[in-house]
């Protein structure tokens, strides 16, 4: 097989090293003679891997002690439903920042359940697309909800919303991709099929205060009982939460979130130096609020579309296609995308642009 670079938003590539020591553990894992997705959740093996991993992400994100981390079924898509539901009891209300589709999505399955309302909500009509700076949050609401990375926009906001009542972010396309001061964050999600893991599993950050025992919630995404039960209501995604581990392990052995950072932001120079630089390209995003982790970029001739990935695709540059709401191209580039990946891809784009400039 060719070398190939994978830019797929979600499920998204793995670190090669993380996948190679899956490989290597499947059939026989620890000496015992059977593999981690065979032991229960509940005996020695099992829970030391929880718990390394649990510490581990600790380590990392540097999450102060008065936060619970849990680790539960149902991926990113599942929280829009369990945070108003365990935050929130009926006729308390919740504001919602939309910044894109991602945090629309999340106010709009929130709408369902409680009163939340629009902070402020994103111009996309008015090009550059800029960041809504009027966010403004009820009187009284619990919490603001919003999305740092809006992974089919292409939208990053790396600044926390200025506002009095508890954040809740929804990370799931850039946790872990850049530093972050936890305890600026009432709680803080993510589905782990774009920088952690395989899809399916959810991490919860939450502050222990926020937690509320007398709430209506299902009991598997009921955050007190699961903090209470260490995330074993029922049989958590038991060999997600291992592969979660072995990244995490991955990520200190390569320098932490601190390198990550700076491993991302030189990804992102390169690729937007080259949209920005190369007349057959556009990107509409103001350069303040530009994504890191997804990059969205257009052919201003959109006829030369499915050449441009045919030809991507030929060379092993896989899955660059916008996602089909917005059209395009998109380039998903996590923590695990090497640079050479994002090399090989602006090499084909100046090639490209050159033959059809
Ligand atoms: C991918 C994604 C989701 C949805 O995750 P699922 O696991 O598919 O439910 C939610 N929010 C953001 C920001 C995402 O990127």
């Amino acid at each position: 097989m060719n070398k190939v670079f994978n830019f797929c938003a979600g499920p998204a590539m793995l670190p090669p090293a993380v996948l190679q020591r899956a490989q290597s553990e499947m059939i026989d894992w620890q000496g015992l003679g059977v593999s981690v997705m065979e032991v229960s959740h509940r005996d020695k093996p099992f829970m030391a891997v929880a718990a390394k991993a649990e510490a581990d992400l600790r380590e990392l994100m540097a999450i102060p002690d008065n936060y619970k981390v849990l680790f539960l079924a149902g991926g990113g898509r599942s929280q829009f439903t369990a945070v108003p539901l365990n935050l929130l009891k009926e006729g308390e209300q919740a504001d919602y920042l939309i910044t894109g589709q991602w945090s629309k999505a999340a106010f709009e399955e929130a709408k369902r359940f409680r009163d939340v309302a629009i902070a402020a909500e994103i111009d996309m009509s008015t090009k550059p697309i800029a960041l809504p700076v009027d966010i403004k949050v009820r009187a009284g609401a619990k919490y603001l909800h919003y999305c740092p990375n809006e992974t089919v926009d292409g939208i990053e906001m790396f600044e926390e919303p200025a506002v009095d009542v508890p954040l809740v972010a929804d990370m799931s396309s850039c946790i872990l991709s850049r530093r972050i001061d936890v305890s600026k964050y009432g709680l803080i999600y993510a589905g782990a099929q774009k920088n952690i893991g395989p899809s399916g599993l959810a991490v919860v950050i939450v502050r222990s205060d926020l937690l509320r025992d007398d709430m209506q919630v299902p009991c598997i995404w009921d955050y007190a009982q699961q903090a209470q039960q260490g995330s074993m209501v029922n049989t958590p995604p038991t060999y997600a939460w291992y592969l979660a581990g072995l990244v995490f392990e991955w990520l200190k052995e390569v320098g932490g979130v601190a390198a990550m950072e700076a491993h991302n932001a030189a990804k992102a120079e390169l690729l937007y130096g080259a949209i920005d630089s190369l007349p057959l390209y556009q990107n509409l995003v103001d350069a303040s609020c530009r994504s890191r982790m997804n990059v969205v970029w257009q052919l201003k001739d959109e006829s030369l579309n499915e050449a441009f990935l045919a030809e991507a695709e030929a060379l092993g540059l896989l899955a660059l296609k916008g996602h089909r709401f917005v059209g395009g191209m998109r380039a998903s580039m996590y923590n695990a995308m090497p640079l050479a990946g994002t090399q090989a891809l602006v090499a084909f784009m100046q090639d490209f642009a050159a033959r059809h400039g």
